[in-house]
């Protein structure tokens, strides 16, 4: 018999999570503008808002926090990380943030002025509000078959050429500060980009002599797909095919959130001194001082050894394979899902899912506060309210799809909770006809809005 999937490691301490009724959770998310970032978490039974600093830390990243040296300058953790950095990812130089969209800011301060042009693959959203905060403009260059959910493609994250290249042609090098590649693409579904894409993209950005900059928070994940999925990568070890990842771009920035298994944190990595001292002044100014800008000692040997756990076969196998199996159930239930499955979340195709409610009344959402309601799931809208308004027309920017994510935190959910998150769904997947109308917005911030935004029911 072929052995089973079984989790790659035990359970240490637990958390206790409260069920609730259907009544309950109708009040608590109309008391919450149905915006599921407005529940406490203790109305929610299984929380997959997100992957983001939702964790489990191990027990040798708890011995490591006690280790921690809180020396303003030149703390021991501070070198530990920056060893632990350079060993995986190969940069030299780096500048730690306190999360992700810290490092965006300090990264694009250096870089990014008015009026530029940033192409890449579905740019993240904290990465284009930063982006269009700056007044400058993002542009998506993803492959077309991102946007087809039920299309089985093994890197539906890739970067199509020719659009990049159409991009690079038409502007001045000048207005073209950087290329930003997000590994995985989390707004395409969790997907991965493949080396060969990497590579090639490198070459065209050498060729119009720009940087290439890797949004790299599911960096781990991304070197799991290569080497499951890509040709001549079966026999290399996750590390070495991480280091070449990685030898294809100028720098990073990374949300140590996501791969490194932190719950805060993150930092920006340089092949290159000159673009780390440009940085370093807005590094000081928004952060703090070199050795520790945004993160306490001890987290910043936390996320030293997350580094290294979040880089290991067996746990990627694991981790990846329980989104997988929640996967499964729901595509076997005939439910759309994106296909193949992304490493962090289960992207859910709405408008498929839900087909009588319209588009102007928000069907991801739609469909979020009814996995809510039905189970006390939390997922997340990744459509029209993710996607903000145009900023130039002010009118909604619909996206080709809109998803609902399911994200899966690392190693703190079993495989009970996957069963109950599929059957909830399954349970409104079955009533999907009754559900026809959807949500109008009361109340929105001009920028990021989803986090905010108030709703009310049609
Ligand atoms: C989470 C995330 C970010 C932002 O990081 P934070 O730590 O949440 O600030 C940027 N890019 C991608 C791809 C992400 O998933």
């Amino acid at each position: 018999m072929k052995l089973p999937f079984a989790e790659s490691y035990k359970i240490k301490s637990v958390e206790t999570i409260k069920k609730s009724t259907v009544e309950e959770r109708k009040n608590w998310i109309k008391e919450a503008k149905y915006n599921l970032f407005n529940l406490k978490s203790h109305q929610v039974f299984v929380d997959l808002l997100t992957d983001s600093g939702t964790g489990a830390m191990s027990d040798k990243q708890w011995s490591a926090i006690m280790e921690g040296d809180e020396s303003y300058a030149g703390a021991s953790s501070y070198f530990h990380l920056k060893d632990a950095i350079k060993d995986i990812t190969g940069f030299e130089y780096f500048l730690p943030t306190h999360q992700g969209r810290a490092a965006e800011n300090v990264l694009f301060s250096a870089l990014i002025k008015e009026g530029d042009i940033i192409p890449g693959n579905a740019q993240f959203d904290t990465t284009k509000g930063h982006i269009e905060y700056r007044k400058a403009t993002a542009v998506d260059c993803t492959i077309d078959e991102a946007n087809h959910p039920s299309l089985n493609h093994p890197f539906k994250g890739n970067v199509d050429l020719e659009k990049l290249e159409t991009v690079l042609k038409k502007y001045p090098k000048e207005k073209i500060p950087l290329i930003i590649v997000t590994i995985t693409c989390n707004s395409a579904g969790g997907q991965p980009v493949s080396m060969e894409n990497m590579k090639d993209v490198k070459k065209l950005a050498d060729k119009y002599d720009i940087p290439v900059f890797y949004d790299a928070a599911r960096f781990a994940e991304n070197a799991y797909f290569i080497k499951i999925r890509e040709k001549g990568y079966q026999n290399k070890s996750i590390r070495s095919i991480i280091k070449e990842m990685f030898s294809f771009a100028d720098g990073m920035t990374m949300s140590s959130k996501k791969d490194a298994i932190v719950n805060m944190g993150g930092f920006i990595g340089f092949r290159h001194r000159e673009d780390f001292e440009k940085a370093t002044e807005f590094g000081i100014l928004f952060e703090g001082f070199i050795t520790y800008g945004g993160m306490s000692g001890r987290d910043m040997n936390a996320l030293a050894q997350g580094l290294y756990e979040g880089t290991e076969f067996d746990y990627l196998e694991t981790r990846i394979g329980q989104v997988a199996y929640l996967g499964q159930k729901l595509k076997d239930a005939g439910i759309p899902v994106q296909y193949p499955f992304g490493g962090h979340a289960i992207f859910v195709d709405a408008k498929s899912f839900l087909p009588y409610v319209p588009i102007e009344q928000y069907v991801a959402q739609t469909l979020a506060v009814e996995l809510y309601i039905e189970g006390g799931v939390r997922g997340v809208e990744i459509g029209t309210l993710l996607a903000d308004r145009d900023p130039v027309t002010r009118k909604n920017r619909y996206p080709e799809v809109e998803w609902l994510r399911l994200a899966i935190p690392r190693r703190v959910y079993t495989n009970n909770h996957m069963n109950f998150t599929a059957a909830a769904l399954i349970n409104v997947f079955e009533r999907r006809n009754e559900i026809t109308t959807g949500f109008k917005i009361v109340k929105e911030a001009p920028l990021l809005r989803h986090f905010t935004v108030e709703l009310e029911k049609i």
